[in-house]
């Protein structure tokens, strides 16, 4: 439980290594010799241009906006807040800067894939736009008044007084980092914990607006967290099948080639599951994929779970011998025949209510089960991964010829 925890939570840890490594780079930029310094106000715009022909190649919208902002962020606060400006612009901008960037962060988190230059895309760069021009005519007309609504106080405590951002930014950062990190923890996306990070990467500017080298570090950082979040998410993709979170082939393949003397290979199978398909329809089928794919992640025994391709799975057990887990493919093939999914039967009444009425059979659901069959195979001297492979194959023929719902040695 707090191992799958702690796992879940890892996938912040690169945008947090970063920004500790911006934290740190950033109180040596003073010891930086002067030729080299006159280079670093461009590394922000480095990296953020190379997130953007990232984002573009790959397709990442919310990033490439993400990386908009954070561009027009960069510029603002070394226009304005490096400038120690305390005149009017200065104080609107900066207000406006630190409510506005952590909120439309969160927006474009919750936001779905929309393409760039599709309509969706335009209709969001005018989104941005307009937020951009508003703040511009608020300076340039000195409507005070609005510095007065982003700073007013909400709650009187000393701790909201001492912050370096107004109340209103304050809560909404709160907010939104919430809600992202919840977020994440189940989701499980590489480009949100991005997004996370360059929004944290905001807030640490805010912290530290008087030190010239904060924007400079963090906002880098913040780039490379996304830089980083796309490569990552790339990787997920072609290393993950998308239906059902497993490790795919090419993954198991990798697996395959770095595997010691000793080890099993379980091929699993759903049975008549074209059967299944036809009755219920794709959906359900995938659905039943799913549910399997769920369970044959959590054998035990130290066995990794890979989608081999359609309504097959393959399992690796490494440094183990066959006799060893059985015992375990067993369990798994007793829980996966015991589990009921619970369908809608063609008759169940359309409006919910009624439904409610049939409790006996759960509101006109019908229960369903699965079962699979197992082949086992464990390695010999001399024989290549392939040819485990070919014998576990050929145990789950046996398996099936047997009845099905069984494992095969
Ligand atoms: P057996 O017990 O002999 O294994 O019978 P079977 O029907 O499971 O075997 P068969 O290989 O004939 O059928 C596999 C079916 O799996 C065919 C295809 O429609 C279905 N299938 C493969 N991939 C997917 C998928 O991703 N989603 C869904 N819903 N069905 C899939
Ligand atoms: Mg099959
Ligand atoms: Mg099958």
């Amino acid at each position: 439980m707090i191992s799958s925890l702690a796992k879940r939570v890892s996938i912040l840890a690169p945008p947090a290594v970063l920004l500790v490594a911006a934290y740190l780079g950033m109180t040596r930029i003073a010891a930086v010799p002067p030729p080299w310094r006159e280079i670093l106000p461009s590394l922000p715009y480095a990296a953020i241009a190379v997130g953007m022909f990232l984002s573009l190649h790959f397709h990442r919208s919310r990033v490439f906006f993400v990386l908009l902002i954070l561009a027009v962020f960069s510029w603002s606060s070394s226009a304005y807040l490096l400038a120690g400006s305390t005149d009017f612009p200065g104080r609107m901008i900066s207000q406006a800067l630190f409510l506005l960037v952590p909120l439309n962060i969160t927006l474009f988190c919750f936001m779905r894939e929309r393409g760039i230059f599709t309509v969706g895309g335009r209709l969001r760069l005018g989104f941005l736009a307009v937020q951009a021009g508003l703040v511009g005519w608020f300076v340039r007309y000195n409507y005070t008044g609005v510095e007065e609504l982003l700073t007013r106080k909400l709650l009187a405590t000393p701790f909201l007084d001492a912050l370096p951002v107004s109340q209103s930014a304050f809560f909404v950062f709160c907010a939104g980092f919430l809600l992202m990190t919840v977020r994440i923890i189940t989701r499980q996306s590489h480009i949100d914990s991005g997004l996370l990070g360059a929004m944290a990467a905001v807030a640490l500017v805010s912290a530290r607006q008087a030190d010239p080298d904060a924007a400079l570090a963090f906002v880098t950082a913040a780039a490379l967290t996304l830089v980083l979040s796309i490569l990552r998410d790339t990787y997920n993709m072609a290393f993950r099948d998308d239906l059902t979170g497993l490790p795919s082939r090419r993954s198991l393949n990798e697996q395959l080639a770095g595997l010691g003397r000793r080890y099993v290979v379980a091929m699993v199978d759903v049975d008549h599951f074209k059967r299944f398909n036809d009755t219920y329809g794709h959906d359900v089928g995938d659905q039943v994929l799913k549910m399997v794919a769920t369970k044959i992640q959590g054998v035990r025994g130290g066995g990794k779970a890979f989608r081999y391709g359609g309504e097959e799975f393959t399992i690796i057990f490494p440094r183990k011998g066959g006799a060893e887990t059985l015992p375990h493919l067993e369990e798994l093939r007793k829980t996966i025949a015991g589990y009921k999914l619970w369908l809608r039967s063609p008759e169940r009444p359309k409006k919910a209510k009624d439904a409610e009425k049939l409790r006996g059979d759960k509101g006109g659901e019908v229960a369903m089960s699965v079962t699979v069959s197992i082949g086992v195979a464990e390695s010999e001297d001399g024989s290549t991964p392939a040819e485990v492979i070919k014998n576990a194959d050929k145990a789950l023929y046996r398996a099936k010829h047997k009845g099905r719902n069984q494992v095969c040695r």
